[in-house]
């Protein structure tokens, strides 16, 4: 098929480039021409694994290719997926649909033939109405435009893979031609086992909204009970196995640590709160808000433990900061905990240098009054203090013995429970590690 994917960031580059993998020719759209121009050069604007091969193979053959036309694409495509970016509104708490508005109110002129449009991005529930009759109003096919909505559960660091073997792919269709339309552009994908899950559009629009709160709920939850551990001298790392044995709570997705954040999770999480207060269903708004109090505490949370791990406040402590975007196998640091424990750490009079294998360039542009550093020995330069708080695989690597020589004195919080702390212990470095016993 003919596909364009209108929005070429994290969501959809991947599912540019995963659509021509699974054979469609493809026509990405972005406003921004720089973007353009490099996607088009074959390079990835985004750190994301397994991205720039698919990038370069498939521009390559002329697959795959890019433009800022809109009236390109819908000349081009028959199936647009919608993938532009929903950030959180002024007010902070719903979204802002102003670019999914704005690129469907520039396409809907050039729709002159029956068009299905396909929402990919996150959005209050009732956005997908909204939009059919917005197009329905302004394109000259009319109501000939559909809008299907279909939710994206991809993870930043997985994107290709979950991109092209997702758990499942949930679509909220208006009609059985727009099922029909879908199911065709999927239908590699299904060849494989990948279940279809068909639903109205309301419900795939709260299905994503959900979804994200629940993972919200289920990370505050365990950090939360990882403060229970720190005070009763309990462990949270052998609890979380426990528990997770059990079917009905899982292992996934249950690791304590520095909080959520990213581009989706901390505002899907108070866009689905906002929603169910608007809806009537206060006491589920009631709880939703009690896992972001949670999650808004965390830096704080961690301070606590650097400071008691270190027995005096930061203030003028030299202190190195491993790990800055918002969770290993990205480089985006958008509300990333480990930028936010570093400014805080920074505005308390700590001298502050930041070292992450990836996220460097994008972390110095939303935080510049840090210090950075590329290399992980680099950023060690006389430390008083490490804090580990992003779980790159780099610093699970890391040699404690060979560390030892570079830092002023041999301290590290790992707010990932992240390191062999025994190994880190015998090489002489005093260990913290979050929800955990001070010493095992
Ligand atoms: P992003 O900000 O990285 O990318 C959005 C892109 O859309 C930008 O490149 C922007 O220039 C472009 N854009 C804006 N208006 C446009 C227009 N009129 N025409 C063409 N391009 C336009 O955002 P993202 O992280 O890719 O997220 C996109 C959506 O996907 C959001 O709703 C997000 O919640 C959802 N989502 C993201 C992820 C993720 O892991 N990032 C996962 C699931 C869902």
């Amino acid at each position: 098929m003919r596909v364009s994917v209108i929005g070429c960031g994290h969501l959809g580059i991947p599912h540019a480039a995963a659509m021509a993998e699974i054979g469609h020719e493809v026509i990405g759209v972005d406003l921004d021409q720089a973007k353009i121009d490099r996607l088009n050069a074959g390079e990835c604007p985004i750190y994301e694994h397994g991205l720039p091969e698919l990038l370069s193979t498939h521009t390559a053959t002329g697959r795959l290719r890019f433009t800022t036309s809109l009236a390109e694409a819908a000349e081009f495509a028959d199936i647009h997926f919608l993938a532009v970016g929903t950030p959180i509104d002024a007010d902070g708490r719903s979204y802002d649909t102003g670019q999914v508005f704005g690129a469907a109110r520039a396409l809907a002129p050039h729709l002159t033939r029956p068009t299905v449009i396909v929402g990919k991005s996150t959005v209050t529930v009732g956005t997908s109405r909204d939009l059919g009759a917005l197009l329905a109003r302004l394109s000259p096919a009319g109501e000939d435009v559909e809008v299907v909505w279909n939710p994206e559960f991809l993870r930043e660091g997985h994107a290709i893979d979950d991109t092209l073997r997702p758990d499942r792919i949930v679509v909220g269709v208006p009609s059985a031609r727009a099922e029909d339309a879908v199911r065709q552009v999927y239908a590699p994908l299904l060849a494989n086992g990948i279940p279809l899950f068909v639903t109205d559009p309301a419900t795939a629009e709260l299905i994503k909204g959900a979804a994200n709160a629940y993972l919200g709920m289920k990370i505050s939850f365990i950090n939360g009970v990882a403060d229970m551990c720190t005070a009763a001298g309990a462990d949270v790392q052998q609890l979380t196995e426990a528990i997770g044995l059990d079917p009905r709570i899982g292992r996934g997705g249950l690791n304590a640590g520095p909080g959520y954040g990213g581009g989706c999770l901390p505002k899907d999480v108070r866009a689905f709160t906002a929603s169910a207060r608007t809806l009537g269903a206060t006491e589920a708004a009631t709880m939703l808000r009690a896992a972001e109090e949670v999650n808004e505490s965390r830096p704080t949370a961690a301070l606590r433990l650097i400071e008691q791990t270190l027995g005096r406040p930061v203030d003028a402590v030299r202190i190195t900061v491993w790990g800055a975007s918002f969770k290993a196998g990205t480089d985006d640091v958008r509300e990333s905990p480990a930028l936010a424990i570093a400014a805080l750490m920074h505005q308390r009079g700590a001298t502050v240098t930041v070292h992450d294998p990836h996220a460097v360039p994008t972390a110095l542009r939303r935080h510049p009054e840090l210090d950075y550093c590329e290399t992980l020995e680099g950023s060690l330069a006389a430390a008083e203090l490490i804090v580990l708080a992003t779980e790159w695989p780099h610093f699970r690597e890391a040699d404690p013995k060979a560390l030892a020589p570079l830092v002023a004195d041999q301290v590290l919080v790992d707010l990932r429970n992240l390191i062999d702390a025994d190994a880190w212990r015998m090489a002489g470095w005093t260990v913290r590690q979050l929800g955990r016993p001070a010493q095992e």
